[in-house]
């Protein structure tokens, strides 16, 4: 079966719409077929599921996820790829193209619009890569209750979202996102799958959304401030960041180190060593006793 993927496919549709690369809208084609196989396969999608892909640029993965899933909705900001997305995907007829920026459409109306709307919906998409964190965050936190995403991102990014305690790689962005989501690499791809290469390389980021968030708080918001405070200055102890966040003066002192006390957490350890559930325990005893 030729796929748009191919190499040659991928470069005779380039050159026939004379498109240029805008490197500024993290343009980085896929042009591996088996990756796209893989992709799919970790979707797990079947004719039960919708799919949102975030920029389908020519179509490599939406064409994919077209043979597999239900329905696909692919928000696409360069209006330059619309009519070759026209061109591309012609035989399918289950995708639908919207010609929005992902950040600023309104996704709740969007997904009114697929023919069986009841279906549970998946993200999978190879993110561009200078706005990964800012469209999995908009996702996570709109009240769309997206069962899963399987998304490519530069590794090094994957790495830090599915990091454990005590890791280089461990900091406010793997909590803000296993507060919410089980997240686990699915595999790595390297650079010279893409056209162009990036300068990285990348993996898929598996991530399945927790029937509960992770832990249990009062305040999200107070909790997320909490663990940005905590990886502030990664180097210092949590005490110093502490004092950092809410000032040395003596009273804060002994609120910090009743606090410290109340979730049984040792002032001189550094951020990086706390778990989800402690850095949990430890906002509930911030918020009681400096709120
Ligand atoms: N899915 C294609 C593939 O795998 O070959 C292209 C992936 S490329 C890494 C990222 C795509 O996202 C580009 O087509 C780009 O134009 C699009 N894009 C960038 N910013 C976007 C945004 N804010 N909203 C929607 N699409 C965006």
């Amino acid at each position: 079966m030729s796929n748009i993927a191919d190499y040659h496919n991928t470069r005779a549709i380039l050159e026939r719409h004379g498109f240029s690369f805008k490197k500024s809208l993290g343009q980085n084609f896929l042009t591996d077929p088996n990756i796209l196989e893989k992709i799919t396969a970790t979707a797990d999608l079947s004719d039960q599921v919708n799919v949102i892909e975030i920029g389908p640029g020519i179509g490599a993965l939406t064409e994919f996820l077209a043979r597999n899933a239900a329905e696909v909705m692919a928000f696409e900001i360069d209006d330059r790829l619309i009519p070759i997305l026209d061109e591309t995907l012609a035989d399918y007829d289950n995708v639908q193209v919207v010609n929005e920026d992902i950040l600023k459409t309104d996704l709740q109306t969007q997904i009114k619009k697929f023919k069986n709307p009841d279906l549970p919906i998946k993200v999978v998409a190879n993110l561009p890569y200078y706005i990964t964190t800012p469209i999995l965050m908009h996702l996570i936190e709109s009240k769309i209750p997206f069962a899963e995403f399987v998304v490519m991102m530069q590794k090094e990014v994957a790495d830090r979202i599915s990091a454990e305690p005590n890791t280089k790689s461990y900091g406010s962005l793997s909590i803000a996102v296993q507060y919410f989501m089980d997240a686990s690499v699915a595999f790595i791809v390297p650079r010279t799958v893409f056209v162009p290469a990036p300068n990285v390389d990348s993996a898929i980021l598996k991530m399945v959304r927790r029937d509960q968030p992770l832990v249990e708080v009062s305040d999200e918001d107070f909790f997320f401030k909490m663990s940005k405070m905590a990886f502030l200055h990664r180097r210092k102890t949590l005490w110093n960041n502490l004092l950092a966040q809410f000032g040395k003066a003596d009273e804060t002192k002994v609120k910090l180190t009743k606090a410290l006390e109340e979730a049984e957490i040792s002032p001189t350890i550094r951020g990086e060593a706390l778990s989800i559930p402690e850095f949990a325990k430890l906002a509930e005893a911030l918020h009681r006793n400096m709120a």
